[in-house]
């Protein structure tokens, strides 16, 4: 099948599902296929990472009706995504909001900007999986028991996994980002161990920091390969 004609990329043609309502009452929408076994990927679940909504919306609206071998979740947080902010509306941090064997209810340092340290106050929420995004996540996880799950964030430019798999060695390769293993703060109650703890594989990618339009360039690409399922078996 060949690619979208560029004149014809202005809109996400594909079908989709709402599978959860954000706090603040905006639907939370899945694009592609959803038979059970189908591999996840989703982008924004911090709401002021809008490049990885951007670069993951081309890679999809490249790919022809029918194509899409994934499911699709453009914003995971768009409440966030609207607001600006990294964490949803009631400043809690989703992807700390998961329950891991490691969740803790308390505090959750960010930074302002690249300039300052992490200073900037979200939490983790009043329990594991309070807040109705992160939720609406789990449901739609155990609904599609993806064999992979990829969560797209910026802007730290690496790829991360616990350990190496098949998905990160085609990620590592295809975008010539570092592989590490974790990073160097501590991340209670994320998505990916929560995944791994259930049993799917879950890799992050890092974009790096970089402009919305090198997003596109540099993973629009990649990303849609993935996507059509060429890079992986
Ligand atoms: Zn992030």
């Amino acid at each position: 099948m060949s690619d979208v004609p560029l004149a014809e990329r202005g809109l996400v043609r594909h079908p989709v599902e709402r599978f959860g309502t954000t706090r603040e009452g905006r639907p939370l929408e899945v694009f592609g296929p959803l038979a059970c076994g189908t591999p996840l990927v989703l982008a924004a679940i911090h709401g002021n990472e809008s490049e990885t909504t951007v670069a993951l919306s081309a890679a999809v609206r490249t790919i022809a009706v029918g194509g899409l071998g994934w499911a699709v979740v453009l914003a995971a947080n768009p409440d966030g995504a609207l607001l600006g902010t990294r964490g949803n509306a009631a400043g809690v941090d989703l992807n700390r909001n998961f329950p891991t064997s490691d969740w803790r209810a308390g505090t959750v340092l960010s930074h302002w900007s690249s300039r300052t340290r992490q200073v900037v106050e979200l939490s983790t929420g009043i329990a594991p999986a309070s807040e109705p995004e992160s939720a609406a996540l789990m449901e739609l996880i155990e609904r599609l028991s993806p064999p992979w799950i990829l969560s797209v964030h910026a802007p730290i430019g690496v790829v991360i996994e616990a350990e190496a798999s098949a998905l990160g060695d085609v990620l590592a390769s295809e975008t010539g980002l570092r592989r590490v293993v974790k990073v160097g703060y501590q991340t209670p109650g994320v998505l990916d161990l929560w995944a791994t703890e259930r049993g799917s594989r879950c890799v992050t990618l890092e974009l790096p920091r970089i402009t919305h339009d090198e997003a596109v360039v540099r993973f629009a690409p990649v990303l849609a390969a993935l996507l059509r399922g060429d890079l992986l078996n």
